[in-house]
């Protein structure tokens, strides 16, 4: 096991070499083609990717393309949470994990579905472990369009029960179901003795959380599952695109989301329209990219909810 992640690690880093000359030996010809383009500073290049120390052994990638992720460190295995959004960024990530630690990478935790947590998963070695809740490899079994992604979807092995608990060697770190919320297939990646719990998309930290209808998410599950999520004893939490939080952040956002719920039903009783609606929280959608579903605004979400229950 340990020579295959070796030389996989190897093949990775020798990969990163060749993109590396192929990038420079490109970039003249590039300039030349692209004469009236963007000149190169303002082109959108991924910041490099960092790992951030939380408590000993456990770290918080940020960069790259796609989500955060996290990194945690047992005596005989590291767990990494999410995968980056491109190859390339998990392969980077997979090499900076590298420098800090020379146990082998044997598992991948996926928080959910969502193509900037999971796209990167080519760049993990193939006889990787990968762990997710089985409605969100459901999920990727629909979206996996690329043969070199569908050949790690066997790999992915589905779990159903509400925890799991994964033992790194000293480490222990338990996966935890609480229920539909940004998705339907939402995972708590939790450390008890660390106190910290990872939580995918579930936090959000600044704007309002994202609920994917077209994945069964729910914003009153979502308000569950955060109230769930405070019953462990938990002093961090990390999330895919917010910096580390504490427990009165998460109570925060709860807070927000439930007044929005008790907003939004008053004017549904008092007859208001979903536009009338939408124009009182100053939503303006946003038209979805080509192939996929438009991202509903929280104010939607609820309001459809709400509808649905009547
Ligand atoms: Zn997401």
């Amino acid at each position: 096991m340990k020579k295959t992640s070796r030389i996989a690690f190897g093949l990775a880093v020798f990969g990163l070499a060749l993109l590396a000359l192929g990038m420079a030996a490109q970039q003249p010809q590039q300039a030349q083609q692209s004469q009236p383009a963007q000149p190169p500073q303002y082109q959108q290049q991924p910041e490099p990717i960092t790992l951030e120390k939380i408590v000993d052994n456990i770290y918080q990638v940020k960069g790259g393309s796609g989500a955060n992720c996290g990194v945690i460190i047992g005596e005989k295995e590291i767990m990494v949470i999410d995968a980056k959004m491109s190859e390339e960024s998990a392969k980077q990530m997979l090499a900076a994990i590298g420098k800090i630690s020379s146990v082998p990478i044997r598992v991948l935790v996926f928080t959910h579905s969502d193509g900037d947590h999971v796209n990167g998963i080519t760049g993990f070695p193939a006889d990787i472990k990968i762990l997710a809740r089985e409605e969100a490899k459901k999920d990727m079994e629909e979206a996996f369009k690329d043969e070199r992604q569908r050949a790690y979807l066997p790999r992915i092995q589905a779990f159903a029960s509400k925890s799991l608990e994964c033992d790194l060697g000293g480490r222990t770190v338990q996966l935890l179901y609480f229920g539909p919320a940004h998705t339907n297939g939402d995972v708590v990646v939790y450390c008890p003795k660390e106190k910290v719990a990872f939580l995918g998309d579930l936090f959000f930290a600044g704007r309002d959380p994202l609920v994917h209808r077209h994945k069964k998410g729910s914003s009153f599950g979502l308000v569950s599952v955060l109230k769930n999520v405070l019953q462990l004893d938990a002093e961090i939490f990390l999330s895919g695109h917010a910096d580390k939080a504490n427990r009165a952040d998460v109570e925060a956002l709860i807070k927000s989301i439930e007044e929005k719920q008790a907003k939004i039903k008053a004017m549904i009783t008092e007859g208001k329209s979903l536009d009338e609606i939408k124009k009182f929280y100053n939503v303006e959608d946003r038209p979805a990219a080509p192939g996929r579903p438009r991202f509903l605004s929280l104010a939607e979400v609820i309001y459809q909810e709400l509808m649905e229950k009547e």
